[in-house]
């Protein structure tokens, strides 16, 4: 599958200079978004995940169906005000802007093998976030996976100690 051939390339979203890869005609394929969620969850099987993380919001899209072929826990990790019981939360920046992220606070524990999925890796600052929430709360993150890596913004540089699969590169 040439998973390139679902990305549409948006310049200049959502601000001027952003290079925007619009994962929608993917997700859109039935026959893509399949194959693309079948090789992120051979990829967390083979680390033996027990949980999935998937960041707001378009973790959810890809993280949630992956944690269903695992029959693995889905676990949200989301912006603020967004869960409703006691949360822990981490401050980062974005590629453009700043955000935090926040997880129930009895949603991993020790003894948990998490795997951490997104759309696309950029600066990394995202994955780094939520590595800090799920490490913070004793469990550890076995492996990130990812649509898109944008290969530019060096994000796996923050990432090192971490098996990764990309399933494209720009
Ligand atoms: P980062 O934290 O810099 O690695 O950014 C990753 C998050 O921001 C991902 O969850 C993406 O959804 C979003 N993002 C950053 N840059 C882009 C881009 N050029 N195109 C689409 N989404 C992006």
């Amino acid at each position: 599958m040439k998973y390139t051939d679902y990305i549409m390339n948006v310049p200049d979203f959502p601000i001027e200079g952003i290079q925007f890869k619009d994962i929608t005609p993917l997700i859109g394929d039935g026959e893509a978004f399949r194959s693309a969620i079948n090789d992120l969850t051979e990829f967390s099987k083979s680390l033996n995940a027990n949980k999935v993380i998937g960041p707001d919001a378009r973790g959810f899209i890809i993280g949630a169906p992956v944690a269903y072929a695992l029959k693995a826990s889905f676990i949200p990790v989301r912006k603020p005000g967004k869960l409703p019981r006691e949360v822990i939360t981490y401050d980062y920046e974005l590629e453009y802007g700043k955000n935090t992220l926040c997880m129930h606070k009895d949603a991993v524990s020790p003894g948990d093998k998490v795997v951490i999925i997104d759309d696309l890796l950029a600066t990394g600052g995202t994955m780094e976030a939520t590595i800090k929430l799920v490490e913070e709360a004793g469990a550890e993150v076995v492996g990130l996976g990812f649509m898109i890596e944008l290969v530019d913004l060096r994000g796996r540089d923050k990432l090192k100690n971490y098996p990764i699969k990309v399933l494209m590169q720009y």
